[in-house]
């Protein structure tokens, strides 16, 4: 699954079409674009394959339109962005059936360096309801594909690969070579190598609200790590599987069976699966609301941040790792007073030499972010969804389309 064809693989692309398909699902306020990174990180894909002499079409959604060509999801706003940082004029035809007459002009008549970039591909309902054998679905995934004259498919959208959408795998049935972008090569690098090879110790983190977002994701890990660390809202299932008072804390009483089945495979597999041992509880979920620590939460109170003995507990299992994977918070860190927790976690991670260390996705990242630790990890991964399906060692179908190297 990880030894896929890249960018670099890629020969003779002189004036030759290139469908590339990026992820540009980037946050809009009335038409004007919040945030940058998806648009900085698609430039370098694209600009190697400018440099070759490529004609490259870019494609990507934004949002879900669910097949209606909602304006203020349109993608328009991209284009000038692109044109500022790649330096050329980022052609875009506005076209609700994103592959209409107009599109094949414009993408048939592009000369060498040029660069095309499509309307979201889920202003058609096709999109995302890709189905091997499907007529419809397949006729739109071959149409995308014609733009480029059924060539090249570069991969660049990490954040759709756990999905199987025509854009990024009905396509590469009707294109030549179909290989993967770099943003999409690092991603695969780093959580497959934590995955599949890592070097050891390798500790995972894991927290967040949800046992359940996650028991794929615990079930898999216990297979490959030396310890496991699990804190946030999910600790509380295991706390009170294992007969501990946790007042009025988040639990999932359908998962009390499978925590104790989870302690009980640690147990078996020799990894050392760590739980708080003390908390910061409070009467309201709220940053204002009366708190302390305690290592046994009161009756009327819930648990929303690891305590300190569990911080140095957590830092010490640190100590040494080589490879650490972390997804979810260890508390309520969007309030300043539940976010000790995961500020020193993630400092920790932060500081630790030699290692490679993974953030997988979602709101661990936002988490790194906003502590100020984003430059201080190897990886942080652009995909929520797919970096956790990546964890429960599932074949992403859009890394699966990519030829093999
Ligand atoms: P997830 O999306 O599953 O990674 O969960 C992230 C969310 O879990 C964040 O919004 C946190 O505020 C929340 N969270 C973390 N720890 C707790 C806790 N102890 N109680 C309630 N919510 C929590």
């Amino acid at each position: 699954m990880l030894n896929k064809k890249t960018v670099d693989d890629l020969k003779d692309l002189q004036g030759k079409k290139v469908l590339v398909r990026c992820d540009f699902n980037v946050p809009l306020k009335e038409g004007v674009i919040q945030n940058y990174n998806r648009i900085d990180g698609a430039i370098p894909t694209i600009k190697k394959l400018l440099d070759q002499g490529a004609k490259v079409i870019l494609c990507s959604h934004l949002g879900k339109p669910k097949g209606q060509p909602l304006p203020e999801m349109s993608l328009a706003p991209v284009a000038p962005a692109l044109s500022e940082r790649l330096g050329v004029e980022v052609k875009f035809v506005d076209d609700p059936q994103v592959t209409g007459e107009e599109t094949k002009k414009v993408a048939a008549e592009l000369k060498d360096g040029e660069v095309l970039l499509l309307q979201n591909t889920r202003y058609r309902i096709e999109e995302t309801k890709y189905k091997e054998g499907d007529a419809a679905t397949e006729a739109y995934a071959k149409e995308l594909a014609d733009l480029c004259d059924g060539g090249v498919f570069v991969d660049d959208a990490f954040g759709t690969a756990h999905r199987a959408h025509c854009s990024n795998v009905g396509v590469t049935k009707y294109t030549k070579e179909n290989v993967v972008g770099y943003l999409m090569q690092k991603e695969i690098k780093f959580l497959g190598q934590a995955v599949e090879n890592p070097v050891r110790p390798f500790v995972a983190i894991l927290g967040g609200a949800k046992v359940s977002d996650k028991i794929n994701v615990i079930n898999n890990l216990l297979d490959k790590v030396d310890t496991l660390i699990i804190g946030g809202g999910m600790a509380y299932t295991f706390a009170k599987a294992q007969g501990q008072e946790i007042g009025n804390s988040l639990c999932e009483a359908d998962k009390l069976d499978y925590a104790l089945e989870m302690v009980k495979k640690a147990e078996e597999k020799g990894v050392k699966l760590l739980l708080p041992v003390d908390h910061v509880e409070g009467k309201e979920f709220s940053n204002d609301t009366e708190h302390k620590v305690v290592d046994v939460i009161d009756a009327g109170w819930s648990g929303f941040d690891i305590g300190p003995k569990t911080i140095e507990l957590y830092k010490d299992a640190l100590k040494g790792a080589k490879t650490v994977v972390w997804n979810g918070p260890m508390g309520v860190f969007e309030f300043s007073n539940f976010a000790e927790g995961t500020l020193e976690i993630c400092r920790a991670v932060a500081e630790l030499a030699d290692a490679t260390t993974v953030i997988g996705g979602g709101d661990s990242v936002n988490a790194v972010k906003r502590l100020g630790f984003a430059d201080k990890m190897t990886h942080i991964s652009t995909g929520g969804g797919a970096s956790l399906e990546f964890l429960e060692g599932k074949e992403l179908p859009g890394v699966a389309a990519a030829d093999n190297a």
